[in-house]
């Protein structure tokens, strides 16, 4: 089988990525072994830069693309953490970025937006469709748009933590993954199937965002409406036709948990391992905390995939 992105587009992205992107650590608690009587290693992408894995596919964009295309820029349309990626990734690279983003966005995260040098553009998300304003923007202005997750260099770039992870703990039985569009789950099975051809890997969705899971089963890309759920990382409404390929053949199975299991792995993180995670981030660990997938006396890789929360909300939950 072959797909939009190999294990050797993986090594370059690793390569560009190098000295660029944090080394995040890979985090152990013996608490949570024992609760599962299992081997648990959490590889701690919310101490990537922007505070989570998206750096590594929006770096990775850019630094692929071609000189004209640097020059005149690049310009997304998500708010959420991809956003803030694609703005650092920009700066570094002393690009123009343009960000897309609705009116109504929160203020920290104009702020944060902002703050790395990106520009942005205000839509009203009742009236306008950000895709339509982004594809008009981007052909006026020359700009290359870099999407979230739907896109080979993004993919390629998310497998580098997939990588990091099996190159530093050695083989393990399972490698489990947030899943949202699944740029970060294709990613991470090209890159642990190509190390581990025998390695487990499972993606994990909210309970009320679970269309990768539908896709899956019904074996073509099946869209939902906006879910509402706390792991707004995760709450797209369809795989990408990159990413769905990819995710079907490889994917050992996609499963889901609720918003109060990532509140509870919330709290598991600050008190016991003293980390801040998002709920999107606490996906992969709260389904084998919660022994959705069984992983007894395995050896199992945990993507933890970013830690940006609002304080108060943090507060609020895990409190
Ligand atoms: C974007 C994101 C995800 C989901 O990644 P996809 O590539 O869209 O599947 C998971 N966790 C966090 C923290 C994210 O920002």
């Amino acid at each position: 089988m072959s797909f939009c992105v190999t294990y050797q587009d993986i090594i370059l992205a690793s390569q560009r990525l190098n000295n660029k992107a944090i080394l995040t650590p890979v985090f152990t608690s013996r608490t949570a072994n024992k609760l599962v009587d299992a081997q648990l290693y959490f590889k701690c992408e919310n101490y990537q830069h922007v505070g989570a894995f998206k750096f590594r596919g929006a770096y990775n964009a850019i630094a692929n693309l071609s000189e004209t295309q640097r020059r005149a820029g690049v310009l997304t349309y998500s708010s959420g953490n991809h956003a803030q990626a694609i703005a650092y990734a920009s700066q570094l690279h002393n690009i123009r970025a343009l960000i897309v983003m609705p009116e109504d966005a929160p203020k920290i995260k104009i702020a944060a937006t902002k703050g790395y040098g990106a520009e942005i553009h205000f839509y009203d998300r009742y009236s306008q469709d950000r895709e339509v304003i982004a594809q008009q923007l981007a052909k006026e202005q020359g700009l290359t748009i870099i999407p979230p997750f739907d896109y080979p260099d993004v993919i390629a770039g998310q497998g580098t933590c997939a990588k990091e992870l099996i190159e530093e703990v050695g083989v393990v039985d399972y490698l489990i993954v947030p899943l949202g569009g699944g740029g970060l789950l294709a990613g991470s099975l090209i890159a642990a199937k190509s190390l581990l051809p025998a390695v487990k890997v499972i993606g994990v969705e909210p309970q009320l965002g679970n269309d990768g899971q539908q896709s899956l089963r019904k074996g073509e890309v099946v869209s939902i409406s906006a879910p509402k759920t706390i792991a707004d990382g995760a709450a797209t409404t369809h795989l990408g036709m990159h990413n769905f390929p990819i995710i079907q053949s490889l994917v050992e199975d996609i499963v889901t948990v609720s918003d109060d299991d990532l509140v509870l792995m919330m709290r598991f993180f600050a008190e016991r391992m003293k980390m801040i995670v998002e709920p999107t981030g606490c996906l992969a660990a709260a389904a084998v905390m919660k022994k959705v997938v069984s992983v007894e006396h395995k050896k199992v890789g945990i993507i933890i995939s970013g830690g940006n929360i609002d304080l108060k909300q943090f507060a609020s939950w895990v409190g």
